[in-house]
């Protein structure tokens, strides 16, 4: 494609299309792709940029991988979708039973959808159907924490951090949650009763309303990239169930393996009642999330007035969908990737670590196969994101943060030129 074919698609795009999170009056420039390989992205005009981000922490195993690819051909050509209602299929039974064998013994039961927020939509919805059956209707409110992000749907939107999700835009039509101070313990210390005692307090005033609590375990991703200590989750598991209150973990970002553990709970020995799957599911293929709960949540809403959980999407459990994820969640489990998300830790840390001298930088950190970098205003996209593409990398920053989450099979000398990029663009934008 030409340089004028590039132009050309950059102005269709901005005539008719809405991207997330952009205006439409004054749409940000957009960079047309034409090829994604490994772990390359080739822009319209034949550039290539090595990609930081797996295109919003899915594709773990890069792009175009012969093994997926497989996977979802020979799904093709027996069935690319069948509801279901009433009907089940292989790719369904055998997903469900390795990410069962795959978590905790007690989450047995295995709810398919469509994307992360809808997971976690069914997830706050499981919570208060349990309730509700449990004959305590009046347990409807969800505690969660501040710094938090659970997706964009309305329920979900409603646990998100209320400042970064601008709840006030949205009015009376948000439900009003309990938020707790976001855990400031640091990863491998313990949490002393300080800690917790935002959450204690809460709890301990709105037991009675109280029907889940819902965190992301040990990162919190797109609401500030925060880590936090798994001891936590142990304090926040004995406070829910001193409270009777469910504890749901979204692992929607954390999941496969993106902290070094292949979910964020197996740095704790602390179990939720419902969990929340999606984002890297699919190895980036599909859209596809699930949420898993426990016999207590199952069983409860089963023997309720409904009879039922009352939820049902159309594209429930796609063929296509579990057949590459399968193939994906394999792949993963047959390589030594523990070693490989160490060796990118350590190589996202060295490669970083220059940025901790920068004057305008307040933080830099690391954890599994996430490297950031925290700046003390917020970047200016429109300048930054150009000059990124300039330096043959694909990083797009959020409010005061630079980060990488690349995928798992991105060699050591990318991962040189990815954050030798990011360093340096941090340190141009010190320089006014
Ligand atoms: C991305 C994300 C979601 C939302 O997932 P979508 O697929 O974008 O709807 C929810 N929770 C967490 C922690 C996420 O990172």
């Amino acid at each position: 494609m030409s340089e004028d074919a590039f132009a050309a698609l950059q102005a269709r795009d901005r005539a008719l299309l809405w991207h997330p999170y952009a205006s439409a009056l004054d749409a940000p420039e957009v960079f047309p792709v034409t090829r994604a390989s490994g772990v390359r992205l080739t822009l319209a005009d034949g550039r290539e940029l090595i990609d930081g981000m797996a295109s919003w922490w899915c594709a773990i195993h890069g792009y175009n991988h012969p093994t997926l690819n497989a996977a979802v051909r020979a799904q093709l050509d027996d069935m690319a979708h069948v509801m279901f209602g009433g009907l089940t299929h292989a790719p369904a039974v055998e997903l469900a039973e390795l990410l069962a064998a795959l978590t905790p013994d007690s989450l047995n039961r295995v709810f398919f959808s469509d994307s992360g927020s809808v997971a976690v939509e069914v997830a706050l919805k499981m919570a208060l159907q349990y309730w509700h059956s449990r004959g305590k209707p009046g347990k409807q409110k969800l505690v969660a924490l501040r710094n938090g992000y659970h997706g964009d749907t309305f329920g979900a939107m409603s646990v998100c951090d209320p400042v970064t999700g601008m709840h006030h835009l949205f009015g009376d039509a948000l439900p009003a949650q309990l938020f707790a101070a976001a855990p400031t313990c640091p990863p491998g210390t313990q949490c002393g009763d300080e800690d917790m005692a935002d959450m204690r307090a809460l709890l301990a005033e709105h037991a009675d309303e109280v029907a889940a609590v819902i965190v992301e375990p040990v990162v919190q991703g797109a609401g500030g990239m925060r880590f936090y200590s798994a001891d936590y989750l142990v304090r926040l598991r004995a406070l829910c169930d001193e409270y009777d209150t469910l504890l749901i973990y979204d692992e929607i970002a954390t999941g496969f393996g993106r902290t070094g553990e292949l979910f964020a709970l197996d740095h704790a020995d602390a179990v939720p009642d419902i969990l929340c799957l999606g984002k890297a599911l699919t190895g980036g293929y599909m859209t596809l999330a699930a949420t898993l709960c426990n016999g207590r949540v199952s069983h409860g809403i089963s023997s309720g007035e409904a009879g039922a959980f009352m939820h049902g999407p159309t594209f429930m459990a796609n063929p296509l969908a579990c057949s590459v994820a399968l193939a994906s969640v394999r792949l993963l489990l047959e390589q030594p990737w523990q070693d490989n998300v160490r060796r990118i830790e350590a190589d996202l840390a060295s490669g970083l670590a220059p940025a901790a001298g920068l004057p305008h930088v307040t933080n830099v950190r690391t954890l599994g196969a996430i490297g950031v970098i925290e700046l003390a205003e917020p970047v200016d996209m429109r300048t930054v994101q150009p000059l990124f593409v300039e330096r043959g990398v694909w990083v797009r920053p959020f409010g005061r943060l630079v980060y990488a989450m690349p995928p798992y099979i991105t060699g050591s000398a990318d991962l040189a030129t990815l954050t030798a990029a990011m360093v340096d663009v941090v340190a141009t934008l010190g320089g006014n």
